[in-house]
């Protein structure tokens, strides 16, 4: 579904991504780990073409992503959750959740979407007409996620879905990015800190130190070695 290949950015002349490959199958979560600062944004954002690449490719659903904007990423099928969710706090529930429907232009509205994410998350459908910023930090990252669900995505990519939301919620998003893969057949590629969390819900595990991949695998194949060398447990 999605594959990256030697994918080299840069912060003006400051390397940050080394030669990055990696591969997200159909209806499989991948997490992506490591540490503070060693680039798992700067991938993501990379992989949705807010960042421009020096060199490498991108390619999802055997198209090549590596020239594309990033509103073609999201229309051809890539639903973003970035770090610190990105919704409008002024804006209702619903509103929000048009803005994944309109922000990328879309002319043909398929309503369908917000109703299978109140589906989703049946509190956002009681919450519709709140203003975002009165929900809770959990409710508003339920909110970041359907908002990336609306248009029937076949990738969703998730930053730190976990941050800052309590057990409950954490347990909520665990059972979602199951069901999405298991019912929806959906791929999920997430940047996850707490290692438990990623054990939970993970098919693949990548590892990034200082802007590479040093270890990638299944659970069995994740080592505590790894775990203890390049993350914070
Ligand atoms: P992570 O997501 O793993 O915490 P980031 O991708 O956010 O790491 O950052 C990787 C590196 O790039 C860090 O050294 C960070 O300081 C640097 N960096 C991040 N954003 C910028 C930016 N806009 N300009 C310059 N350097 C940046």
């Amino acid at each position: 579904m999605l594959s990256i290949q030697n994918l080299n950015v840069n912060y003006g002349e400051s390397r940050v991504l080394h030669d990055v490959s990696m591969d997200v199958a159909d209806g499989s979560v991948v997490c992506l780990m490591g540490r503070n600062g060693v680039g798992k944004t700067t991938l993501l954002k990379s992989i949705m073409g807010i960042l421009k690449a020096r060199g490498g490719h991108v390619t999802f659903g055997g198209a090549d992503m590596t020239t594309r904007p990033p509103n073609v990423r999201a229309q051809s099928g890539i639903g973003y959750v970035p770090q610190g969710r990105g919704i409008f706090p002024y804006l209702t529930v619903y509103e929000n959740l048009l803005m994944g429907l309109e922000a990328f232009g879309s002319k043909k509205r398929d309503m369908s979407g917000i109703d299978r994410v109140y589906g989703t998350f049946p509190v956002l459908k009681e919450m519709a007409g709140r203003t975002a910023g009165a929900l809770s930090g959990g409710q508003q990252q339920q909110l970041a996620i359907g908002r990336a669900l609306v248009r029937h995505p076949k990738l969703l990519v998730l930053d730190e879905p976990t941050e800052g939301v309590q057990p409950s919620i954490m347990h909520e998003i665990e059972n979602v990015i199951a069901s999405l893969r298991d019912d929806g057949g959906m791929a999920i590629l997430l940047v996850e800190q707490f290692l438990d969390f990623a054990l939970r819900v993970g098919d693949r595990y990548y590892v990034m130190e200082t802007g590479r991949i040093v270890s990638q695998g299944s659970m069995a194949e994740f080592s505590d070695d790894v775990a203890r060398e390049y993350l914070a447990v």
